[in-house]
């Protein structure tokens, strides 16, 4: 059994943004990967070109769990309020799995979370014909707006 992450998906990706930023969100998942503790990797561009990274955090309680692009979301804001543009995650397989390291696209929370702090942002995700970039908003086209701020953002 191997813990190796195989193949960088970034190698697909056709735009160099896209690129590195899988290609980010890869390595960082590829150094810190530890079974049942940290699966995926994320990283989140802004718009001035910086990266920010973010590693799930898995716990006992699933529910505890706290998904990778939460976590760069988070490191994101502590370093900038630069409008945040484009987010990439990959997960990393487990020992017993024989498919390499893949995209995964945000999960519902994530979704959610992502575009109250960010309504532009676009995210990589994979697909049939290779990784493909949509809109944040195209994945969770009725997202929940509620009362403590404005739709557009804080
Ligand atoms: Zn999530």
């Amino acid at each position: 059994m191997s813990a190796r992450p195989g193949r960088d998906p970034s190698t697909d990706c056709t735009d160099p943004t896209s690129r590195r930023v899988v290609a980010t969100a890869f390595a960082l998942i590829s150094s810190r990967y530890v079974l049942a503790r940290h699966q995926i990797g994320a990283a989140i561009l802004d718009r001035e070109g910086g990266l920010h990274l973010g590693l799930h955090v898995d716990a006992m309680v699933g529910r505890a769990a706290v998904c990778a692009e939460a976590v760069a979301l988070g490191v994101a804001r502590m370093a900038t309020s630069a409008p945040l543009v484009l987010v990439a995650a990959v997960r990393h397989p487990k020992p017993d799995e024989r498919t390499p390291a893949r995209l995964v696209p945000p999960c519902g929370l994530c979704r959610e979370l992502l575009l109250d702090h960010a309504p532009d942002l676009a995210a990589v995700i994979g697909g049939p014909l290779g990784p493909r970039t949509a809109a944040l908003a195209e994945l969770l086209p009725h997202k929940y707006v509620g009362t403590k701020w404005a739709p557009t953002g804080p």
